[in-house]
């Protein structure tokens, strides 16, 4: 079986790959929009995750006829009502990069005591006759200043519960193996096995 996914980062659909072939799938080629000399890139407009996802996921399906996946990722933090959230890559500026929106929520949070936070993954599923959704969450808490420096995003800030250490300074087969990300795929690849 191949399916797309709606993603031309290459460190993601590799990661993707091996955590399906290590649970047993090995029979699915993930491709990717560029493999197939395809440009899907719509406005990802919703106020969730899971409609964002689905946007993503039909326009890669509608221009590749391919079962095609993708994922939409928030980071959640209690003191902030749920912000970033749904806009976790555009929080500090509609053109913000990720050390803005470190720096922004670190400055929201200053002097909090309440720092729990959770990053959310939902992967959407489309083909012509499903549309499945799967959901991944890491629970922790946002820390005071910006430590390590693996990783991407809000990492540098965000330690994960039974950790001293934030995701950029856990070594990546750590966070890996322990991210909202991870559990969303894993919930996908047994859902695929199951078919
Ligand atoms: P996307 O849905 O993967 O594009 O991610 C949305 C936002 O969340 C972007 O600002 C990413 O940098 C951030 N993000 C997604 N996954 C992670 C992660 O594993 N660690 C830290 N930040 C992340």
């Amino acid at each position: 079986m191949r399916i797309a996914a709606a993603t031309n980062n290459l460190n993601k659909i590799t990661e993707i790959q091996h955590i399906m072939i290590a649970s047993g799938l090995e029979n699915t080629a993930i491709v990717s929009p560029k493999s197939l000399n395809i440009i899907s890139d719509p406005d990802e407009n919703s106020d969730t995750l899971e409609g964002n996802a689905r946007i993503k996921a039909i326009s890669l399906f509608e221009k590749t006829g391919i079962p095609s996946f993708a994922d939409d990722t928030g980071l959640f933090v209690e003191e902030l009502s749920g912000k970033p959230g749904v806009r976790s890559a555009r929080f500090a500026s509609e053109n913000a990069n990720d050390s803005d929106n470190r720096k922004l929520l670190l400055k929201l949070l200053e002097g909090k005591t309440n720092r729990k936070a959770y990053f959310e993954t939902v992967i959407c599923f489309i083909s012509d006759n499903e549309e499945k959704y799967f959901s991944g969450r890491c629970t922790g808490f946002i820390n005071s200043t910006e430590r390590g420096s693996n990783g991407f995003g809000y990492d540098s800030i965000f330690i994960p519960d039974g950790y001293n250490e934030t995701f950029a300074e856990l070594a990546p087969n750590i966070k890996n193996k322990i991210s909202h990300r991870y559990n969303a795929i894993i919930g996908f690849t047994e859902w695929l096995k199951s078919l």
